[in-house]
């Protein structure tokens, strides 16, 4: 599609994103911060008042954005191609403030405007590659601006959702050390989740069995929303909330039964914990080397936290099914089909 009029959109750029770099450049016209703060005000008013939806960076449909494409005469259907999400498993609108403050500086040192990406919107995506640094995180809701918000603040650090005894300091709590094995070993797993999302086919590690992505993908989403399931008065929380942090797991206070706490947990996390929850995974999955393996455990246990084997791991993740849940989680688990056989340790673990 051409651009002619308007700037190019960078690779990985949310569509608010792009559009509001468009609004704040003088060269351009027909499109004005004041659309972008009428779009973000109705954005918004839809979150507060409907279940939240797709919201402002992957609505396609009946959003405001969408009324400004057409008014700058793009073709709606290129504009979904290029912006819409590579990834199935999404944060919730609230959760979509984290970032990676390194890229944030370079973009306002090169472009003078922070640009936001799609895949800090992942939840299979807590790293940045480029800059090897777990995403800095902004709690609170409603934040203004985050764009430039994410540029004032830059590095938070490692951040905790619970809290840690009766300490109600929420930062910098005990966990794994931010250091390059760390960085190295969930990049691991961010880059193999990435590359089943972009094939057709994908072979299991450590085996020439060969499998569909889409069943692949289920089987990876379905675990890390097992592994994410938040604490809740009547739940304990999943292992990536628990397992590797000394802080207490934030309680959720709403009555959610299996499919919701799956639903939720997941995409209400933080980087932190959506770190851990790809380790485990790379961890059930063989996706690390045996080196590598070594080094997992070797930072887990320097840590002082506890390093179980996948059959212990299926145990813990499902320490939170109530009896009158556990058919539907069976029924879930039979449904990964090849990839159950080739997870037979974790799910023995998860079934017994
Ligand atoms: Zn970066």
């Amino acid at each position: 599609m051409k651009f002619s009029n308007l700037l190019h959109p960078i690779f990985d750029e949310t569509f608010p994103s792009w559009l509001t770099r468009c609004a704040l450049n003088p060269k351009i016209s027909g499109i004005s911060e004041r659309d972008i703060i009428e779009w973000k005000y109705e954005d918004d008013q839809k979150r507060r008042f409907l279940a939240p939806g797709l919201s402002m960076e992957f609505d396609f449909h009946e959003s405001r954005g969408l009324a400004l494409a057409r008014e700058l005469h793009l073709d709606v259907c290129i504009i979904e191609k290029i912006f819409r999400p590579t990834s199935t498993l999404l944060l919730s609108p609230n959760y979509r403030t984290a970032y990676c403050h390194l890229c944030i500086q370079s973009d306002v040192l090169q472009k003078r405007f922070p640009s936001w990406r799609k895949s800090w919107c992942y939840v299979t995506q807590p790293y940045c590659p480029i800059h090897w640094c777990l995403l800095s995180f902004i709690d609170g809701y409603p934040i203004l601006d985050k764009q430039w918000n994410a540029y004032v603040r830059g590095n938070l650090g490692d951040y905790y959702q619970g809290r840690k005894g009766s300490s109600y300091t929420r930062r910098h709590m005990h966990g794994l050390p931010p250091n390059n094995i760390r960085a190295w070993l969930t990049l691991r797993v961010q880059m193999w989740i990435n590359k089943i999302d972009r094939t057709r086919f994908c072979v299991l590690p450590g085996t020439d069995v060969l499998v569909d992505s889409i069943q692949l993908t289920s089987a990876v989403n379905f675990i890390l929303r097992l592994f994410l399931v938040p604490r809740t008065d009547r739940n304990s929380s999943g292992v990536a909330k628990e397992l590797l942090t000394a802080a207490n797991p934030l309680i959720v206070h709403k009555v959610l039964d299996f499919k919701d706490r799956l639903d939720y947990g997941a995409s209400n996390s933080v980087p932190y914990e959506r770190m851990c929850a790809l380790l485990l995974l790379g961890k059930i999955f063989n996706i690390f080397s045996p080196k590598e393996h070594s080094m997992f455990k070797k930072i887990v246990l320097d840590s002082e936290f506890d390093f179980p084997d996948s059959k212990t791991l299926g145990e813990l993740s499902a320490g939170h099914v109530h009896a009158v849940e556990y058919s539907t989680l069976e029924r879930q688990l039979g449904s990964l089909d090849v990839v159950s056989d080739y997870l037979s340790d974790f799910i023995e673990g998860v079934l017994c």
